[in-house]
């Protein structure tokens, strides 16, 4: 490819709308343009490289025993009441009807369309496991498009389905699944963690998320350096201080009494009125689960963790209720709940709940809180568990050390579904002994799209992108310090073609454009090589080689440039080669 020719508009500065370096350098190294919000074109640099994690996505899901098809992004409607999952979708899911009123969605993703392609087709036990996968272009309709393709409303994603006959069919698939997912991110030269993860409207029983560690993420995980456990922070476990089960009934000191607490409403502003910590306050939070009030107790300088507690209600939908149904349920308005005299409906206290002495809470009276409230002999709750969101310094579950709390962007996320689908859809076989029984089922995902914004978030400097060969658009640029120099644009060209016969994917900057501007342009866009043809090298029969990743330069022989060339890029994708011979 002729530089001059290529399409890759490039911009001097980001627009200001990229918050995030992925973002910005796809914009400013004419990668990406946006269509609408959250919707993007893939200019030739972009699609080059998507094909190439395509590619490695394919072949990864290939040596697993995936067979690859294509599906609709259209899908009836009818398929998702079947399922159930048609209103829970909500507003995230892109609706349409054709022209004669039937309804329709862009597929978020293909449980349902997946399942009914084979519930008449696969009978018999003799044709499963069956482990069929797509790479097709997604919708959600994001209530906040944002951060480029890491949150967009379209994207293009890898979906695998499995469908085995038993549990133990479903773990031999999930677990080739596993490392699937690994040797397709290695490859893909990104640092990820696997961690553990809620399964959310997904349903079954587990799940795991590949995400790539990055202040830039919008995704929180806990993770102990000690011993290796992360988890997704919604996942996270706290750890219950110790003697839960302790009697705290005997407490001896004063009872609770009331205080005014004029039009204060939040924590921070009742710490600072009453001199106290959040650790000596309890937080009542009144929330509909499933349309029926219930309160939940937190510590006050915690979080909620609304999927735990979502969880251990087994809800199938929980939300903050409003200000009339606290005034109704409490007796007071927003801001003002607490625990005691709380009747008729249930109370969830997090673990660390009955620990807290002589607690600062909500009176239900507008503007008054009580103080000196104890567990066990002012309050008790229906219900104690686990409800908290895991902070940074928390023990670890599993060892006890202190974790590390970091962001990170989800890149792959699989799980073990059971019999959600299968039983909701009919997808049944019939066993050895002739039973008719429904299908285990597993998926798996991998946003491609998000893959590339992730390892550019990665892989970058002030200058620009540092693509790792295995996906960079082109291995090599080829650069003639002035083109109209005869020698060099001869000695550029002869050595451009040489890299198009051997196979190394090259661009040519014959622009006449001053060198500063091209090198720049080709340090923004990310070519792993730069070969320079100057005057000074080129006087000894030399061109210069450099490593966009580490600086490094070296002079070697016009003639045996592309010879060094095909071995940089052999070893930088080694990983392929070595892997390339287990049965494909
Ligand atoms: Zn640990």
């Amino acid at each position: 490819m002729r530089m001059s020719q290529l399409y890759a508009p490039t911009l001097r500065e980001a627009p200001a709308e990229a918050e995030i370096s992925s973002h910005a350098l796809m914009l400013r190294a004419g990668l990406i343009r946006k269509l609408v919000s959250g919707v993007y074109s893939y200019l030739p640099l972009a699609y080059r490289t998507l094909r190439k994690i395509e590619d490695i996505v394919r072949e990864e899901m290939n040596r697993a025993g995936g067979q690859e098809i294509l599906m609709s992004a259209i899908q009836p409607a009818e398929l998702w009441i079947e399922s159930g999952r048609w209103n829970d979708m909500g507003s995230e899911m892109f609706r349409l009807k054709d022209r004669n009123g039937r309804q329709f969605c862009l597929g978020p993703t293909h449980e349902e369309i997946f399942t009914f392609l084979i519930r008449d087709e696969v009978r018999s036990y003799k044709q499963l496991p069956l482990l069929l996968y797509q790479i097709q272009t997604k919708y959600r309709d994001e209530m906040r498009p944002r951060f480029g393709l890491i949150r967009a409303r379209e994207f293009i994603m890898k979906d695998l389905y499995s469908f085995d006959i038993d549990e133990a069919g479903l773990e031999r698939s999930y677990e080739k699944m596993y490392e699937a997912y690994c040797r397709t991110f290695e490859r893909s030269g990104l640092e990820y963690v696997v961690v553990e993860a809620d399964t959310g409207t997904m349903g079954g029983s587990a799940s795991h998320e590949f995400m790539v560690v990055t202040d830039t993420g919008e995704d929180l995980i806990a993770k102990c350096s000690k011993c290796g456990y992360a988890a997704n922070i919604e996942k996270a476990e706290c750890v219950a201080p110790k003697g839960l089960n302790a009697d705290r009934v005997e407490i001896d000191g004063e009872n609770p009494k009331e205080v005014i607490t004029p039009n204060i409403k939040s924590i921070d502003e009742l710490s600072s009125f009453l001199g106290k910590s959040g650790k000596d306050m309890i937080k009542t939070l009144i929330y509909l689960a499933d349309g029926q009030p219930i309160a939940a107790l937190v510590r006050g300088d915690r979080e909620i963790n609304e999927i735990k507690l979502k969880n251990f209600l087994s809800a199938f939908t929980l939300e903050l209720a409003d200000e009339a149904t606290i005034m109704e349920v409490t007796g007071g308005p927003l801001g003002f709940s607490g625990p005691i005299g709380l009747t008729g409906i249930k109370l969830v206290a997090d673990e660390e709940v009955p620990f807290i002495q002589d607690a600062v809470v909500g009176a239900n009276q507008r503007d008054k809180h009580l103080i000196n409230v104890n567990y066990g002999r002012d309050f008790s709750a229906d219900n104690i568990a686990d409800i908290r969101k895991a902070v940074e310094g928390d023990a670890c579950s599993k060892c006890g050390e202190p974790i590390e709390v970091v962001r990170t962007i989800e890149v792959g996320h699989i799980f073990k579904l059971g019999t959600k689908y299968t039983s909701a859809l009919g997808a049944t076989f019939l066993d050895e002994n002739g039973r008719e029984r429904p299908m285990i089922m597993g998926c798996y995902g991998i946003g491609v799209t998000r893959t590339m914004a992730a390892i550019i978030e990665k892989n970058h400097d002030e200058k620009g992108i540092i693509w790792p060969f295995s996906v960079a658009p082109f291995h090599v640029t080829i650069v003639p310090i002035n083109i109209k120099n005869s020698e060099q644009k001869a000695a550029a060209f002869k050595l451009y073609k040489e890299c198009l016969n051997n196979g190394v994917e090259a661009v040519i900057d014959d622009r006449d454009e001053r060198s500063g501007v091209k090198f720049n342009d080709a340090d923004l866009i990310g070519f792993p090589i730069r070969i320079t043809v100057g005057p000074r090298s080129l006087k000894e029969g030399k061109v210069e080689i450099r490593l966009r990743q580490s600086g490094k330069e070296i002079q070697v022989p016009l003639g045996s440039a592309v010879e060094k060339i095909k071995t940089l890029i052999k070893e930088a994708v080694i990983y392929e080669d070595r892997c390339s011979d287990s049965g494909i």
